[in-house]
């Protein structure tokens, strides 16, 4: 199916989950995510309207930067090492991963002060990249010290599960942590497969690749 016909699906689906949930969609921002997507499929979502679009590696990103509209709000989703944080602060409007005091001293030299959500590893997952809730409050002071980031709330990832329903608790738990971010408002939270129950709990931000571009090709 094509990427105008998989919109339309998606667009009705936000639109339904918006509403059930007492939401408008226009306080929903659809964070179309292009890794792996040409230059050439990414300008056709454009025609299609979306302004927003994600990238998780810098190196893949840049020439899609370079050869794209220049009105594309670009957002930051992948692991955010601290030797590239800088360009990537250079480069994207939003940052989604921030976690360390290391790419916190990487962006300060950018000379940009991009927005920028806290990725919190809700789950308590070993090995899974964000912060634990435990260490917000800490790392909160940090991000507000070093000024060189407009901090709008939290981002999360999640745990697998086997079924949408499963991730409520985990999002229901990240609605309650925004609260801990002085004058937060952004919950980047669900993908392809969860969207409609994280609008449901709040999300302000769905990251989506699957459902607008089909199954990607595994590296
Ligand atoms: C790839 C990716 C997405 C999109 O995932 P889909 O399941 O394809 O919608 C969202 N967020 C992040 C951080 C990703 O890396």
């Amino acid at each position: 199916m094509g990427i105008r016909e998989n919109l339309l699906r998606l667009e009705e689906r936000i639109e339904r989950a918006a509403r059930a949930a007492g939401r408008r969609r226009e306080d929903i921002t659809l964070v179309a995510v292009t890794k792996t997507v040409s230059p050439e499929r990414i300008r056709e979502a454009y025609d299609l309207g979306i302004r927003h679009f994600g990238e998780s590696r810098l190196q893949e990103a840049l020439p899609k930067l370079e050869v794209l509209p220049k009105d594309i709000h670009w957002h930051f989703v992948g692991t955010l090492q601290s030797n590239k944080a800088r360009r990537v602060a250079e480069n994207f409007a939003v940052l989604h991963t921030l976690e360390n005091e290391r790419q916190l001293r990487a962006i300060a030299g950018a000379g940009t002060r991009p927005d920028a959500l806290i990725e919190i590893n809700i789950a308590d997952e070993p090995q899974k990249s964000g912060l634990r809730a435990e260490d917000l409050d800490r790392f909160l002071e940090s991000v507000l010290e070093c000024n060189c980031v407009r901090l709008r709330g939290l981002m999360t990832v999640g745990p697998q599960v086997s079924c949408p329903e499963e991730m409520r608790p985990y999002f229901r738990k990240m609605a309650n942590l925004l609260k801990k971010v002085p004058g937060g408002s952004w919950l980047s939270m669900g993908m392809s497969q969860d969207f409609e129950v994280a609008i449901q709990e709040g999300a302000t931000h769905i990251r989506i690749g699957t459902a607008l571009f089909g199954e990607r090709d595994r590296i």
